[in-house]
């Protein structure tokens, strides 16, 4: 892979980063929870339910910053477009649909 395109997937995940850094960065319910503690309890089990959601979204989205922020090392050090498990070359069509993976579509049918 020649430098243009190792550049052009490094901003690629670097504006995806930003993104979920910034979308969980507002965690608004954490901010609020006070507040509503304070609210009628009609209104408190719907928030709990939100909380929960947010929670879970919060997960994956920890997983995919990890994924993101090891592919973004991996442009950096040298290896990024190299599949983790065979050693092969991941496609650039896989690398554009999904910029963090680490491995090739064949290694990840393989898996799943
Ligand atoms: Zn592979």
């Amino acid at each position: 892979m020649n430098k243009r395109e190792l550049k052009k997937f490094k901003i690629a995940l670097e504006e995806k980063r930003d993104a979920i850094v910034n979308a969980t960065g507002k965690k608004p319910h954490w901010e609020n929870m006070a507040d509503t503690r304070h609210g009628d309890f009609v209104d408190q089990a719907s928030d709990d339910n939100e909380i929960h959601v947010n929670l879970k979204l919060l997960q994956t989205d920890a997983k995919l910053l990890r994924a993101i922020e090891a592919a973004i090392e991996r442009i950096e050090n040298g290896g990024y477009g190299v599949c983790a498990s065979c050693g092969g070359e991941i496609s650039l069509a896989r690398l554009n649909a999904v910029p963090w993976t680490s491995v090739c579509i064949a290694c990840k049918e393989k898996s799943a």
